[in-house]
């Protein structure tokens, strides 16, 4: 067990269970659990298996090191890795077997020459741009990179199994983009049909799409945020009304509690000041751990929410490096050693992410995305039988 004071206790089971519902609200489409960026700050290994085991059966990720990571570790289900830069080591992705993203003629031809020093068949799938205006080829290019493409294919070098693209208003349900976006979507579709593409999988929905659209399901849906079981449409519904459970709980030990008079200015700048004789507690966690500094507490308004001894707190002043400052009150009773939870699941009436966002003025994405790799991971629910375990590789 790591000494480090505090932790994100990633519950497995959770994950498991919320791919399991996301499989029942992509009706018959499959589900591509997405685990970038360490799976959202869960863990990218420990993520990727708990999401197969519920019943994901393709992984998405950002980066080709990251699904090269996935390789490495055994991990066999189809990969589909959509973000790389000329030099990505494109060959070693083909050889594993990693699906590749094609937005651009430069990456075609990149794949093709990884696929010939391979010696094997690169899987691609072909990334329009419906209309996000981020990455995928734009519509006008769109008829000539899949006619290069389909030719590559004639040779054997590539297989264009894919045609996908992303939405730019998925957590505004109603946004007539999503509409227009399909609408494209599926036009792109039968162009690459007529021009000869066999595709497996098309695929347009993420997270927020899955939830509340059951129209651009297609083959597959991609969801990210949800796996994790927070909501990506926190105005339509929270998490347990999508059948979710946050997976992630972000807690710390109290380093210091200490009484101080009234006036007593609070950590840098003296953003907050006491109004009474007051006990305050130092908790060891701060924003190179995450802990957004958006989230400092002013004088008239507490920051991030935190529940000590039963009750909501919210950060004393400004958020630090590596360490944050409550105001306890004068008859806290919580000594060094004591749990400060900063968000979990809200079962037991801990704050969430979403609570924290809120206050930071973010998305839930960013506050579990963001918490720092010093801050171990301990795995709960993992299989029926086995105890806790810190995750060597993210320790
Ligand atoms: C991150 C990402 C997803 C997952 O998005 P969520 O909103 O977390 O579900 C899906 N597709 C693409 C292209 C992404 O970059």
């Amino acid at each position: 067990m790591s000494s480090y004071p505090a932790r994100a206790v990633v519950d497995l089971a959770a994950i498991r269970a919320n791919v399991a519902a996301l499989r029942e609200h992509a009706g018959g489409a499959a589900v591509m659990a997405v685990v970038k960026a360490d799976g959202y700050g869960h863990g990218l290994l420990p993520s990727a298996r708990a999401a197969l085991a519920g019943g994901a059966t393709w992984l998405g990720v950002a980066q080709v090191d990251e699904a090269l990571a996935l390789r490495e570790a055994g991990i066999a289900a189809p990969v589909l890795a959509w973000l790389y830069a000329p030099g990505a080591p494109l060959d070693r992705a083909v050889a594993a077997g990693v699906d590749l993203s094609v937005a651009a003629g430069w990456a075609l031809d990149a794949v093709l020459a990884a696929a010939r020093a391979a010696g094997v068949t690169a899987r691609v799938h072909v990334k329009v741009d419906t209309g996000l205006g981020r990455n995928g080829v734009t519509r006008e290019e769109l008829g000539d990179l899949l006619d290069a493409a389909l030719r590559a294919q004639a040779e054997g070098a590539v297989a264009v199994v894919g045609l996908w693209s992303h939405l730019a208003f998925a957590d505004a349900p109603d946004h007539p983009t999503v509409r227009g976006q399909a609408r494209v979507f599926a036009d792109a579709v039968a162009l690459a049909e007529r021009a000869g593409a066999r595709l497996e999988v098309r695929h347009l929905a993420n997270s927020a799409a899955t939830l509340t659209d059951p129209s651009v399901r297609f083959d597959l849906v991609r969801p990210g945020l949800a796996v994790y079981g927070l909501s990506p449409v926190p105005q339509v519904g929270d998490p347990a009304s999508f059948g979710l459970t946050p997976a992630m709980r972000l807690e710390a030990e109290l380093a210091l509690v200490k009484r101080v008079p009234a006036g007593q200015g609070v950590s840098y700048a003296h953003a907050y000041t006491t109004t009474r004789e007051t006990v305050l507690g130092l908790v060891p966690i701060g924003y190179a751990d995450g802990v957004p500094r958006h989230a400092s507490g002013t004088q008239d308004r507490w920051g991030g929410p935190v529940q000590v001894g039963g009750r909501r707190l919210g950060v004393a002043g400004r958020v630090c490096m590596d360490q944050v400052v409550l105001d306890l009150g004068p008859e806290a009773a919580e000594r060094a050693g004591d749990t400060v939870v900063l968000f979990g699941s809200g079962a037991d009436g801990e704050p969430t992410a979403e609570d924290w966002a809120q206050v930071a003025g973010t998305i839930s994405y960013e506050i579990v995305a963001r918490v720092g790799a010093r801050v171990p991971r301990v795995l709960v629910g993992q299989d029926a039988g086995a105890g806790a375990q810190v995750d060597e590789d993210l320790a």
